[in-house]
């Protein structure tokens, strides 16, 4: 199990309660609640993390709050919990979405992973003209979505949304969610000016947001005519160098939560 470290700072996944692991659930948290792990999570605690009954853990549903929980059954076909004590409560999230074009195998893993991280509330894979990928694997984003939000302290996890064409998107779009084009080619604003700009105007109430990253090959310029035509399309720059579509998202989720997002919170302290 993790420990406060020789430096007096917290190692990594340490929760309220100085709770080692946190878990991603779906039951209801509530005390005295009992929950049942599936075999991959039971074999994670008890092979991986080498807990048994009595020890701690924190779980989150994305609803309830962080709870503690303590094992009460280890059994060859899974393990019993029972939460204790609210640890922390629910928080609201950055309601920002990521839109992106699937890439290949690593790059999608991170891209899930970081932006997950990032605080990212969803994450919605777009098929587009250039997009080299045929389809997706929804169960490893979202499993690589979890794992990171277990790590990170977040009390939620992203929601991974069925892929679509750019044309759907365009269709389905909720009109009132602000959608950040990062465009490589033709008129953007800076994504700094554009989000300072939103702040002066929005100030706390900044409202539901997207960034929407093109795959390797680029947007076409077809698509980023019609994109840059829609109401809720704000196009934005990323600087001068052509970023690789992984490295684009982290870069303005980053830039987002800096400017008009959560940037200015802490981790919560032990
Ligand atoms: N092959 C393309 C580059 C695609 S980069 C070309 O050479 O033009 C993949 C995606 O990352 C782009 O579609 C865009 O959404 C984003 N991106 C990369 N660099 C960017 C930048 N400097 N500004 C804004 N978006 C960028």
């Amino acid at each position: 199990m993790t420990d406060t470290d020789s430096t007096g700072t917290h190692s990594t996944g340490m929760v309220a309660g100085g709770v080692a692991t946190r878990l991603y659930v779906d039951a209801p948290l509530q005390a005295g609640a009992e929950l049942a792990l599936d075999r991959d999570r039971a074999h994670y605690l008890k092979q991986v993390l080498r807990l048994g009954p009595g020890d701690a853990v924190g779980l989150f549903n994305g609803r309830d709050g962080e709870w503690r929980a303590r094992i009460e059954e280890v059994a060859r076909r899974g393990v019993r919990l029972r939460a204790e004590a609210l640890t922390r409560p629910q928080a609201p999230d950055a309601d920002l979405w990521l839109v992106f074009a699937p890439i290949k195998r690593q790059r999608i893993d991170l891209v899930a992973e970081k932006a997950s991280e990032l605080g990212a509330a969803a994450i919605w894979p777009v098929f587009t003209e250039r997009t080299a990928m045929t389809r997706v694997n929804l169960e490893r984003l979202r499993a690589n979505a979890i794992e990171a939000a277990e790590q990170t302290e977040r009390l939620s996890v992203p929601e991974i949304r069925e892929p679509v064409t750019l044309g759907e998107l365009a269709h389905r779009w909720p009109k009132e969610r602000r959608l950040l084009l990062c465009a490589e080619a033709g008129d953007a604003r800076p994504i700094a000016s554009v989000l300072q700009e939103i702040l002066r105007e929005r100030g706390e109430a900044i409202g539901p947001a997207a960034i929407l990253v093109g795959p390797e090959g680029g947007f076409a310029s077809a698509e980023l005519d019609a994109l840059s035509k829609l109401p809720f399309v704000t196009a934005v720059g990323l600087g001068p160098r052509i970023l690789r579509a992984d490295t684009a998202a982290v870069a303005a989720l980053a830039c987002w939560q800096a400017i008009v997002g959560d940037g200015a919170r802490r981790p919560p302290q032990r």
